[in-house]
């Protein structure tokens, strides 16, 4: 009998599929550079958001839609986020709940 899955294993399940047009994004980039805690970071267990030097890189594709990173980014951030759910048929799409 197989042992209990981790998360790392029932993430790594999980399949995607991308949409050309990304449904995450920075209204105004130049918001972020003043965001001091940058909590979307911190609170995306996809570790979809990254910050590079000078700005914020989204990695869209690896989103699991559940829309922490939007409540911290009006509750910590500075709201600049916009985050909408993919097209339908489009997006993750879970194996193990
Ligand atoms: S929390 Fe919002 S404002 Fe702050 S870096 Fe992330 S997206 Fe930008």
């Amino acid at each position: 009998m197989a042992g209990r899955l981790t998360l790392a294993d029932r993430l790594g399940s999980d399949s995607f599929q991308t949409d050309k047009t990304p449904h995450l994004r920075v209204e105004d980039p130049r918001i972020c550079v003043g965001c001091e805690l940058k909590p979307c970071i911190r609170v995306c267990p996809a570790e979809v958001y990254h910050w590079e030097t000078d700005h914020l890189r989204i990695n869209y594709e690896n989103c699991l839609e559940l829309g922490a990173c939007r409540v911290a980014c009006f509750q910590m951030g500075k709201g600049a986020l916009r985050w909408e759910y993919p097209p339908a048929s489009r997006g993750v799409q879970f194996r193990f709940g």
